[in-house]
């Protein structure tokens, strides 16, 4: 049955690390297996960087980045195959040469469509070294090009996949020669061809989507983590890693504010039953995280997730009416049409009450518009702490000596709105 792993930037940053995911990978025999790769490092930075320098036309300062993007790829190609570096090197040279061209080609295009033609090759060069590192290493390897794979409409940066298409283009790759499978995450393209991203942080949602084509026994996502934790571990000193949980509940603590993995990455591997591992590439002895149908440990231990830089809405009728289901309603599609999102929303008889986001460009938009038909009230800078499966002792220990602005409660999740300054940088849970 088919294994897809997916490595990011910080597991392929340099030449070591590229030669310790040849070691890693070697210790997989199985096949088949289908191997998505980030752009190396912080490339994908670095290109919108370059993409900004070419759109304020600023050319010298293009020229540099694209030469240090140069620089960088062949740096690594050198470090890794020393005098043998010759074709692989013409090939990252290639690239890049065609990433100038499409750019100075699509200049004058709107940008998101000129973001996916240059962004696109951060990917596009890292899993050409991968691939050629692992033939080296003796790992048959073969190169393919997700955009011959993944098929999306035309909406650059944020494209949405074809599932009908990408499924069959997915089905005819044949695996028979015992080669495992290098593409690249992120990047797919339109049926005509032309490039098109997926969103930022996108290779994850790439790894879901091949796996859900292929039907994949499981998908596993290498990390500089051991896996997922019950809060974030610079925050919270005993937090402790989940080592099993439902897709539900990993979708409910990405909802609650944990950066744990996308729900559009597990929902189309939650269609077809496929487990996902989050496992450490640093240490292979560790198990990992694995998110699967099965719920039976959810809740074994109880996770928080703090929620900085909120602002809190008290928003009430002006004529001292009931706060209303239709004025819900009027509210709500508002924050809709804003394209906000309410961390807690508490109704009262006379008062809505919105935690959201600070995010200004938003928000205050949002804000101006309800100040003219109801009363506003608003506090901003507040954290707003997401309890799941916490009982009476940890929801007292955090909310002890503390302000609470507002409150929910319902049988698996508790919120509870601080205001700023009242909720350490570090915390640790009762046991
Ligand atoms: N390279 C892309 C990014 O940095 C996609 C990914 O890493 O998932 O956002
Ligand atoms: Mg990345």
């Amino acid at each position: 049955m088919t294994q897809v792993f997916k490595f990011g930037g910080a597991s392929i940053q340099d030449a070591e690390a590229i030669r310790h995911l040849g070691e890693l990978l070697a210790r997989f025999p199985e096949r088949p297996l289908v191997v998505v790769v980030s752009a190396m490092g912080k490339t994908t930075n670095a290109l919108e960087a370059l993409l900004a320098a070419a759109r304020g036309s600023d050319d010298a300062d293009y020229r540099e980045r694209l030469a240090a993007l140069r620089r960088d790829h062949l740096a690594t190609v050198e470090a890794l195959f020393g005098e043998e570096a010759e074709p692989v090197a013409r090939r990252i040279k290639a690239l890049i040469d065609e990433l100038d061209r499409r750019h100075r080609a699509h200049a004058h295009r709107e940008r998101p469509f000129h973001y996916d033609q240059t962004v696109c090759f951060g990917e596009l060069l890292s899993t050409t070294i991968v691939a050629a590192w692992l033939e080296e290493a003796g790992l048959a390897s073969e190169w393919r090009d997700a955009r011959e794979l993944i098929v999306t409409d035309g909406d650059h940066q944020a494209a949405n996949v074809d599932w009908a298409a990408t499924a069959e283009r997915v089905r005819g790759l044949d695996f028979d020669d015992g080669r495992l499978r290098v593409t690249q995450g992120f990047i797919g393209a339109t049926p005509e061809g032309t490039a098109t991203t997926l969103g930022r942080e996108g290779s994850d949602y790439s790894a879901a989507i091949l796996a859900h084509c292929l039907d994949a026994e499981a998908v596993t996502i290498w990390k500089d983590v051991p896996g997922l934790f019950n809060a974030d571990p610079r925050r919270v000193d005993n937090a402790v890693q989940l080592e099993r949980i439902s897709y539900d509940e990993a979708i409910a603590l990405a909802w609650h504010g944990a950066t744990v993995i996308h729900p559009k990455t597990l929902a189309p591997l939650q269609q077809r039953a496929i487990p996902l591992t989050v496992r450490s590439f640093q240490d292979l002895e560790a198990p990992g995280s694995t998110i699967a149908e099965d719920a039976r440990r959810d809740g074994e231990v109880p996770a928080v997730m703090f929620c900085e830089d909120q602002t809190l809405l008290e928003i009430r009728p002006r004529d001292f009416a009931f706060m209303d289901e239709a004025r819900q309603h009027d509210i709500l599609g508002r924050l809709v049409a804003a394209g906000l999102h309410a961390g807690l929303i508490d109704a009262g008889a006379m008062r809505l009450s919105l935690c959201l986001d600070s995010h200004p460009a938003r928000l205050e938009p949002f804000v101006q518009s309800l100040s003219v038909d109801y009363a506003v009230t608003r506090r901003d800078g507040l954290t707003l702490v997401n309890v799941r499966h916490g009982d009476d002792a940890l929801l007292r220990a955090l909310g002890e000596g503390r302000e609470c602005l507002a409150e929910r409660r319902n049988a698996d999740t508790a919120q509870r709105l601080y205001p700023a300054g009242q909720c350490p940088a570090t915390w640790h849970l009762p046991d």
